[in-house]
């Protein structure tokens, strides 16, 4: 109830008329978004005139298409689109284990509306796959976009985000977009229940499913619990990232597993033709690197956000 008074409250009339310059370069550019979708087109491309911003349009306009048919179920009635771009979410701890892999399972497009933002887990090239959150703006307690690009979001609950990777043009615009959103909020008092600050939303019909929950109320969609996949990947490392369905990390880990198999069982070997102690303890240091490690950096991926196990009801 509050949310759909607050919403129309924070909906602001603009007028999008033919005369908008907006409108009339991306017709000139053959660029045509979805007229279902409320865009407020001046500040999703607020830059029409300049070195590279013909290119920047057409890509911005793309990854609009790739998420549009997702965009229209998510979005709620009066609900505007502000900004949209494509990041990559960056882990320490991922990027440590995995390298440059880790790029493969976190791209992730932000799409900045007048009510909150909603973040959507993609392929590199914008398709997206099966994970959403939802955060409004009040939620973000601190933004942070340094000059190295790197965005920092810290949370009201905790929680620390790190983004890189937006495209030049973005990093200066997007914060511009959350402070005035941020702002219509505080002048609004607009302060929605949460249960965490960065919402999960569900694969199948996109309405929030709470904090440590794993089905969907709504659907019947069930999730994978972060303990069930890291106890796959303990049993056989990159069992967890297939069911989560991250297959160029899963054959990474997988060819990494048979490397560290192999000189595992080359030392058993060893320690069994002639009783070489140190064979067996590298043996176990081997194993232990290669199943427990990968069972909690898979855990520490699960627990990001919700990875289906099972299409909607409806669907089977
Ligand atoms: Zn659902």
């Amino acid at each position: 109830m509050l949310e759909r008074t607050t919403e129309s409250g924070l909906h602001e009339t603009e007028g999008e008329s033919a005369a908008d310059p907006t409108a009339a370069r991306l017709a000139a550019l053959g660029v045509a978004l979805d007229p279902e979708i409320d865009y407020r087109l001046s500040t999703v491309f607020p830059k029409l005139e300049g070195w590279g911003v013909k290119g920047a349009i057409k890509r911005k306009a793309k990854l609009i298409k790739q998420i549009e048919p997702h965009l229209k179920e998510m979005l709620h009635p009066g609900e505007e689109v502000l900004f949209v771009s494509k990041g990559v979410q960056y882990s320490f701890a991922e990027q440590y284990f995995m390298g440059l892999w880790a790029a493969t399972i976190n791209q992730t497009v932000f799409v900045l509306t007048n009510l909150r933002l909603l973040m959507l887990r993609t392929r590199s090239n914008g398709r997206p796959k099966e994970t959403f959150w939802t955060l409004y703006y009040n939620q973000i307690q601190k933004f942070k976009g340094g000059w190295t690009g790197m965005l920092e979001l810290k949370l009201r609950d905790g929680r620390k985000l790190k983004f890189s990777g937006f495209p030049k043009l973005d990093r200066k615009t997007m914060p511009q977009v959350f402070e005035q959103t941020l702002e219509g909020y505080r002048t609004q008092g607009f302060d929605p229940q949460v249960s965490q600050s960065l919402e999960n939303l569900c694969s199948g019909c996109f309405t929030v499913v709470p904090k440590q929950q794993f089905d969907c109320e709504d659907c019947g969609v069930s999730f994978w619990r972060p303990r069930d996949v890291a106890l796959r990947s303990l049993f056989i490392p990159s069992w967890g990232d297939i069911v989560m369905k991250h297959y160029t990390i899963a054959v990474v880990e997988l060819i990494g597993a048979a490397i560290a198999w192999f000189i595992a069982f080359s030392m058993i070997f060893k320690f069994v033709r002639n009783g070489d102690p140190v064979a067996l303890i590298v043996a176990a240091v081997v194993l232990f690197f290669t199943h427990v490690v990968d069972a909690m950096v898979t855990y520490h991926v699960a627990g990001k956000g919700l990875h289906p196990r099972s299409r909607r009801a409806s669907d089977a």
